[in-house]
């Protein structure tokens, strides 16, 4: 019933935007047939609001929004449509900040030949997801996100500045460069890097093209990192890591800004670890060995702090490892992906039956880390959010998001804690924050709005009714539906 009056409203409200000849910005045919509201004044009327900070949810409040922006967040009072001002009733709905998410990407990786044995000739290759993914996110409700590596980097910028000006649908994009990939590696469409001097001559050359973040990788040299994070710091420009070959404290004391993968990938107690190469565990055996009221992991948290590294948390890509019939299976995701991506996600939920146990508890591992990125939090550490759509296949653009702030609940934050990893802590890491990240007067009106309540049951967080980038309203329907069947192919 009360979508039926909000679609009256919204209704409403195109016809009068476009009587009114007021409608904002330039949006494209091929963007604003995804709008759903859009007028110069909206009033999300009678909604709980849930606003980032980690505060507890608001009953009954009306948010407005002018101009792109929220102008201001009242108490809750009924108030008529009038020309220029569209009125949403949204008693029972709930309003959050856009999730900024922090480990994103534009790509799918394809491993040609996968079989029912996991098997699957090399090259595995990451063809691009730029028509699907930034549909897929935005119906999500992420209105920010970090590509966090970049295989097509001018892809990614391009389409930055199609979102920007209108032309396409999709989040804010913070575009992150080539990996920062050392001499050996997996993946043949990442940069290899051979010198100190050859990582400083590639973040310059693309900072100069206008990418706004790094990421190094798993075999990068000390060295090699070391003059990625000076070229970058000296642009303003931060770095993040999904290492291997250098282990996370010797990551904080050459300057990174950001470790990904949670506590996965520290490699610091890994057995025969050397200097500058990515080990055999590749991070497990630490894990394994670090419990949080260990010395090590004490001392290794004081050292991210006092160093300002932000950690970011990746559950929905562990998951699927846990076992136990993980990750739940979402018919919306199924209907988004391809046949083939469709089958690659089934044969990798089974685990056949002549392929060896895993040698260490995937599952033990899982809430190990759960347990060390609450740690981190508790001694003054910036934990971030995003899904990291890739591995298994089971994790995909925007449903992901979702579900990382689903399994920061089930870490053990409170449902508006995990809310704030996934919205406001992204902003503060990029210094966006007085712009987006929360709900307060005068900042972007990024918004979801979410049938439920999600500060009591989070799981809400999938319901979005409506989501909002710059003060217009998105329709995630029609966003999914257009990206139906397709992604895993373009
Ligand atoms: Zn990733």
């Amino acid at each position: 019933m009360r979508l039926a009056s909000l679609l009256t409203a919204v209704a409403f409200a195109l016809s009068l935007s476009t009587a009114s000849g007021q409608t904002p910005a330039s949006l494209s045919k091929d963007v604003q047939k995804y709008v759903r509201v859009q007028s110069p004044r909206i009033i999300l009327m009678h909604v709980r609001v849930i606003d980032g900070t980690g505060t507890p949810a608001v009953e009954d409040q009306n948010v407005i929004i002018e101009g792109g922006k929220i102008s201001a967040i009242e108490k809750g009072a009924d108030t008529a449509s009038a020309a220029g001002t569209t009125v949403l009733d949204l008693r029972g709905y709930s309003v959050m900040p856009g999730i900024v998410g922090m480990h994103n990407h534009l790509f799918y990786i394809a491993q040609p030949d996968l079989d029912s044995q996991w098997k699957s000739e090399p090259p595995a290759l990451a063809p691009q997801m730029t028509f699907s993914a930034p549909r897929l996110y935005l119906a999500a409700g992420v209105t920010t996100m970090r590509t966090t590596g970049s295989v097509e980097t001018y892809a990614d910028l391009n389409l930055k500045h199609d979102i920007d000006a209108g032309k396409l649908p999709g989040p804010h994009l913070d575009v992150t460069g080539p990996y920062l990939e050392g001499a050996v590696s997996y993946f043949l469409q990442m940069p290899h890097l051979t010198s100190p001097d050859d990582a400083r001559q590639l973040v310059e050359y693309w900072a100069d093209h206008g990418v706004t973040s790094f990421k190094a990788y798993m075999n990068i040299t000390r060295a090699e990192l070391k003059a990625a994070i000076v070229a970058a710091h000296q642009r303003g420009i931060k770095v993040t890591g999904h290492l291997c070959s250098v282990t996370y404290k010797e990551a904080a004391e050459l300057g990174i800004d950001d470790l990904e993968h949670g506590f996965f990938v520290n490699t610091q107690l890994d057995p025969g670890k050397k200097p500058d190469v990515c080990s055999d565990s590749a991070g497990d055996y630490t894990l394994e060995h670090m419990a949080p009221d260990s010395p090590e992991a004490k001392d290794l948290i004081e050292t991210l702090v006092k160093h300002h590294v932000a950690i970011t948390s990746t559950l929905p890509v562990f998951e699927g490892d846990a076992g136990g019939g993980r990750p739940p299976i979402r018919q919306q995701s199924l209907d988004a992906m391809t046949p083939q991506a469709r089958e690659a996600f089934f044969l990798r939920r089974q685990r056949p039956a002549s392929r060896p146990a895993p040698t260490t508890d995937q599952a033990m591992l899982f809430k190990r880390d759960m347990d060390l990125e609450r740690a981190f939090v508790a001694a003054g550490g910036l934990l971030l959010a995003g899904p990291d759509p890739t591995g298994r296949g089971d994790v995909v653009p925007g449903f992901g998001d979702q579900r990382e702030i689903e399994l920061l609940v089930e870490a053990g934050f409170s449902p508006v804690e995990a809310i704030k990893i996934a919205t406001l802590n992204g902003a503060v890491y990029m210094g966006r924050e007085k712009q987006i990240g929360s709900i307060a007067a005068g900042k972007n009106a990024d918004l979801v709005v979410i049938k439920g309540d999600p500060s009591k049951q989070i799981s809400d967080v999938e319901n979005v009714e409506v989501v909002f980038k710059d003060g217009v309203g998105y329709d995630p329907q029609k966003l999914l539906d257009s990206v139906k069947g397709r992604y895993g192919q373009y």
